[in-house]
Formats: C-alpha cells, structure tokens, sequence
C-alpha cells in the first residue's frame, strides 16, 4: 500500500491548495481528483463566469465608447463563441500551471474517485477515460476531505440544460438568449443577471428573500437593485416560484401569491438558489465523519471531522462557499497538522467579492449585523460620484461605506466593517480588508496617504471623514 504523509481527497480549490501548500512544507502529498484538477473554480465557475463578464463590460464600455470620442464604426455586437474559446483559453493555462505546479512540488496526482474508509485508507478507484486501471490504495497519517458542491435547483424547475440551466450550463452558451429568468437573487444571480442584461438579454430575477443580495449591507444591496433598474433589469424580490409552463420552445414562470400573482415569458431559466455540498462524495463509510442535515461534513474549529486526524475544507464545509476561503482553508489544515497552532479563520470577516456590474466588495460586519452583535456604531458613506477618477473612467455609481465601533467618548474606533459597490471594488477592498482583520482603528488608516487621483481614495476620504474631519467628502 502506498503511503503518503497527507492525502486530499478533491482537486479543486480547497484541495489543491492543501496540496502545494504541504508540499511547500516539505510533506509527501497524494491528490486524488476525479474529474479535473481545478474544480468548479476554475472549470465551471469563478474563472469562467468572470471571462464571460468580462465580454460583458467590454462590450458596454465599447457602447459608450462615442462619449469619449471614440469611433466604433457603428453598433458593437458580440460573438459569444468567440468568447467561448477565449475562455477556454484561459482556462487551458491556468489548468496546464496548476498541473505544472503540482508536478513540480512533488505531489502525485491520482485521477480517479477517492473513498476514505477506516484507519485513514483511502481507494481510489480509476474510471473511464482514466489513464489506469482498476483501484489504487493509499494510506496517510492525515487525510483532507474536499469534495465541493455542486448546483442545486428547487422543485418545478427539473435541468435539463437547454430550457432550464444552472452555472453549469449556463457558462457555456454560444448565443445570447432573448429572454431570461435568473431564479434566485444571491451572489450568481446578480453576476448572470448583470452579465446577459449587458450582452442584450431582457432580464427578470426572482428573489425570495426581501431583496437581493441580501448577506450584503442593505445600502450596497440597494445601490445594486437600483442600477439593475435603471438597465432595464426587472427585479421581483418576496417571490416564490413554483414550476414552469413549458411551450414552444419558450416557457412561462408563474410567481407571487394572490391578489399580486405574475407570469414572466422566457427562453431561459438560470437557477441561482445556492450551492450543495458534496458531503458523501469520498464514501467515508466505517469512519467517524459526520454529515450534518444540511449535507455539509461537521468539523471543528480547527477544521477537524470526527475521525481523528481527518480534516475537511472549502465548499463541503459550511464556511463561505468561496474559493479564496477554500485556499485559506486548505493551508490553515497543513499548519494544523504541522502543530502550528494557526489563528482559527473567522467567516464574519473573510472578503467577498461580486463581479456583477456594478461590482460590490465588502469584509466584516454589516451596519445591521453590527448593531445586532451590540456594537454602538458610527458610520460614514461617499458616493463615488464626487469621485475624480470615477468621472474620468465614466462609471460614477456606488458608494463606499465603513462602518466603525464608537469608543467611550462616541468617536469612531475600531473598523467593523468596509463595503463598497461600484466600479473595480473588487480591486479595492485589500486595503478595507486589512483594516478590518488587523483590528485597525479610523485614526490608525486616516494617517496613511491614498494615491491621487485614484478610486481607491473614496475608501480613505470615507474614513478620513470618521476622524471628524474631512477633505473632499
Ligand atoms: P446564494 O445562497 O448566495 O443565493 C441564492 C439566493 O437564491 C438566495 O438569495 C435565496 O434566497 C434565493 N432562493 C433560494 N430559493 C429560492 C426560490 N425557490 N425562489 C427564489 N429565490 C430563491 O447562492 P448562489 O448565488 O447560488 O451562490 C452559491 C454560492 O457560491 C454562494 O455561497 C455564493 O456566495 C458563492 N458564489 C460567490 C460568488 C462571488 O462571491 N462572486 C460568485 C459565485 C458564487
């Protein structure tokens, strides 16, 4: 039996951040995927999606491009084909570095589905198109379960990957439908929403919850409502759905209840209401392993399953299904097993970013959630509108917003929390970040300079505000 001092179980994210990590650290890996090394991230999800954005906003910006003067002989269209293989491009070289990477640390690869069973013995056993044959068997002194998640849709709305699709489907068209439903108003709903309202699509999103977006900051969740408005995308939020009336080659979606009951006609229905966890993926029978009612793997606060020495990371987990948490945890598991003792990871405070347009950015807590946990808060928004290099890239909608502790005298402390939506804040929240995990104060941030002219400045001219003095804003 091959023995191996770590193996993962899952080579997405989690797993093969888990992978180069430990090999880093001079351990001996084995990586078991089934499918292909990635995962969702990079094959069917944030690398794709943000390609297909990408098309999108080029493709607006090119619209607007005669209010700068410049020439585009003519109504822009798109060739989502094009984009297609672009896509593909990009998702070749990194797949081909990832492998490279890998490679190259040491860690060998097995491809095919793992299942762990008693005393930390993992087989794996090699299907079709596999390069080998037959099972393998491998034992490791630690195992770390990260077999992902998988799209989910709700009752009435069977796949079938033409009429109704999930991301899976949905990041490989080649035409732009006409009409669309985006069920589900979360963080890929409003990425798709915004992405096919850009590439012509006429979009409706149905929202059970009050609003959309609604783990984000209200006032940021209302920026993005009111934008998706203004462009024409048609937002029903409080709705539910029940199933769908194909004919024709369109279909018809019933929502809301008597006396404000409504039908919307479309070519599409994108689900976007949530992710599953893959939690008996990798077998795990004869272990300790528990899956909780959710289907999530229960672990500690050290990312430890019941099995002793058995850790579980990334989307399988019920931490925030994004891929930087999945890396975070994939290393936080090789420092643990090293004796390391790392700083348990706090989901209150881990970035998120929505590449929707336009875009939001935010880390730490809600003004809401804030108040709630009992914090006496003091909190400062701008608008991007006063913003001068906002102005000159001609996109000026969003705010920042910070939300700070008031400290004895009712001045603003510690930053609690920094949300941004509007152009590139996912390029912005970094330093909000930082402020927010490093337990920075108002006073400590104000004294360092924000290059000018930037958009970054509308974080430190909000927080330069919360001093009680101010510059522009
Ligand atoms: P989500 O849980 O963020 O949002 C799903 C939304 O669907 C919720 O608002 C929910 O109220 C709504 N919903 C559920 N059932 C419904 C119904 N029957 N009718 C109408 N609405 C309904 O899930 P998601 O947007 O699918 O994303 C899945 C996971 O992937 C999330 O954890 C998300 O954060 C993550 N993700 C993040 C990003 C990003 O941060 N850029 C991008 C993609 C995915």
């Amino acid at each position: 039996m091959t023995h191996h001092d770590v193996v993962v179980i899952g080579g997405g994210p989690g797993g093969y951040a888990a992978a180069l990590y430990g090999a880093s650290a001079g351990l001996d890996v084995g990586l078991v995927e089934e499918h292909l090394l990635g995962g969702t991230c990079l094959h069917v999800g944030c690398i794709p999606a943000k390609e297909l954005l990408e098309t999108a906003s080029l493709l607006r910006a090119v619209k607007g491009a005669s209010e700068f003067g410049v020439d585009t002989g003519g109504e822009p269209d798109v060739d989502l084909s094009v984009s297609q293989e672009r896509k593909r491009s990009v998702i070749d070289k990194l797949f081909k570095g990832l492998g490279s990477l890998l490679s190259g640390r040491g860690v060998t690869v097995y491809g095919g589905t793992g299942r762990l069973g008693p005393d930390h013995i993992v087989t794996v056993e090699y299907g079709e198109g596999s390069d080998q044959e037959g099972t393998s068997t491998i034992q490791a002194d630690h195992v770390v379960l990260a077999t992902g998640s998988s799209p989910r849709s709700i009752d009435g709305f069977a796949v079938d990957g033409q009429l109704v699709v999930t991301s899976d489907e949905l990041l490989s068209i080649t035409e732009v439908p006409a009409r669309v439903a985006v069920i589900g108003g979360g963080a890929i709903g409003c990425e798709f929403a915004s992405m096919l309202s850009d590439l012509g699509s006429e979009v409706t999103v149905l929202e059970a919850l009050p609003e959309i977006l609604a783990e984000c900051d209200a006032d940021v969740g209302a920026v993005v409502r009111r934008s998706f408005r203004r462009r024409g995308i048609n937002v029903h939020t409080g709705v539910s759905v029940d199933g769908h009336e194909p004919a024709g080659g369109s279909t018809t979606i019933n929502f809301g209840s008597a006396p404000d009951q409504h039908q919307v006609e479309v070519d599409l229905v994108v689900m976007a209401v949530g992710r599953r966890p893959r939690g008996d993926a990798a077998g795990l029978v004869g272990t300790r392993v528990e899956i909780n009612e959710r289907g999530f793997i229960s672990v500690d606060g050290r990312l430890l399953t019941g099995e002793p020495g058995v850790y579980a990371v990334g989307d399988v987990i019920s931490t925030p299904q994004l891929a930087h948490v999945a890396f975070a945890e994939g290393m936080f598991v090789v420092k643990d097993l090293l004796g390391e003792a790392p700083l348990p990871l706090d989901p209150a405070t881990v970035p998120w970013c929505i590449y929707s347009h336009p875009e939001v950015a935010c880390a730490g807590l809600t003004e809401a959630a804030a108040v709630e946990a009992g914090h006496e808060v003091v909190v400062s928004s701008h608008r991007f509108v006063g913003n001068g290099r906002a102005m000159i890239v001609g996109d000026t909608d969003g705010m920042v917003k910070v939300v700070a502790e008031a400290g004895p005298d009712g001045r603003a402390g510690r930053i609690l929390g920094v949300h941004m939506v509007g152009p590139w804040v996912t390029e912005q929240l970094g330093q909000g970040y930082l402020a927010v995990n490093w337990e920075a104060t108002v006073d400590d941030v104000a004294a360092h300079i924000q290059p000018h002219p930037t958009l970054s400045e509308l974080f430190g001219e909000t927080v330069l505000s919360l001093t009680g003095r101010s510059l522009h804003g």
